[in-house]
């Protein structure tokens, strides 16, 4: 089973603002995002909108992170791994 640790609470978001050089914050799904323009959109299209085909597939998941201090947003790939209890 894999699971994103930052959508599970496990990891905080460890990335630095690629202009500032401050920490980044997690913004969240990016799908989260589009998907207030299309509350009706089917799942495998919200995984396109992420522009990543198949991103379930090949395990990443898409997060938005956001700068602590210049607010600057960035895609971010996070990869899903497999979780042991
Ligand atoms: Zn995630
Ligand atoms: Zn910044």
């Amino acid at each position: 089973m894999y699971i994103c640790y930052l959508c599970n609470g496990l990891e905080k978001m460890s990335y630095d603002c690629a202009v500032c050089g401050a920490h980044m914050l997690d913004g969240g799904k990016i799908v989260d995002y589009y998907g207030d323009y299309s509350p009706y959109m089917e799942i495998e299209d919200a995984q396109l909108v992420d522009g990543v085909p198949n991103s379930s597939e090949s395990h990443q998941c898409v997060h938005v992170g956001v700068c602590s201090a210049c607010n600057h947003m960035e895609e971010i790939m996070i990869n899903e791994e497999t979780f042991h209890q």
